[in-house]
């Protein structure tokens, strides 16, 4: 009978920074941990580090993004060359089909990774890095003379990859802390 008057009394309210429903009483919000009954600093310290952490979140997911970017981005250079190749087939007789075979799929493998990327980016993007280093290794076995070529290009893919592993790895943890 206590019990239903209390929670007459103190009806359930919501958290004023995630708008979760919590118990009048309760000391902390259960879902992101705001200081419902502590003191103004305590409360402005709790906004503050919030606010850095979703600061974080945002820089993390740009950088998630331009990975994201670069994985299509790769799938469609290399869709270009398989057609390329096609085109070369058709009209001269001296495009390689082999390599045309080989193209498409791991074009069409970037562009599924990419895609991925948007749901679970730290996966997506080490498959992504590990297999365009595979590829690299496997050209540079078969023809090492192409090492070099499209040397500037492929450091940028390298790098737009790498901080993407590290972004999404922060990312991860800043969302476990947010509760997000
Ligand atoms: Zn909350």
């Amino acid at each position: 009978m206590e019990d239903t008057a209390s929670a007459a009394q103190n009806p359930p309210a919501k958290c004023p920074v995630c708008r979760t429903i919590v118990d009048a009483d309760d000391v902390f919000c259960s879902n992101c941990g705001y200081p419902r009954k502590g003191t103004e600093r305590e409360q402005r310290m709790f906004l503050l580090k919030r606010n850095t952490q979703k600061n974080k979140l945002a820089r993390a997911n740009k950088k998630i993004w331009q990975a994201t970017n670069t994985l299509f981005i790769e799938g469609a250079l290399i869709a270009i060359l398989a057609i390329g190749n096609c085109f070369l087939s058709f009209t001269t007789m001296r495009g390689d089909y082999p390599l045309m075979i080989c193209q498409l799929p791991v074009a069409i493998s970037f562009v599924v990774l990419g895609f991925w990327c948007k749901k679970r980016p730290l996966p997506a993007v080490l498959c992504g890095f590990s297999f365009y280093l595979l590829l690299q290794i496997l050209s540079a076995v078969i023809s090492p003379q192409t090492i070099t070529n499209w040397i500037v290009l492929k450091l940028f893919i390298i790098g737009f990859l790498i901080n993407g592993i590290v972004a999404a790895v922060e990312a991860e943890k800043v969302k476990k802390e947010l509760n997000v």
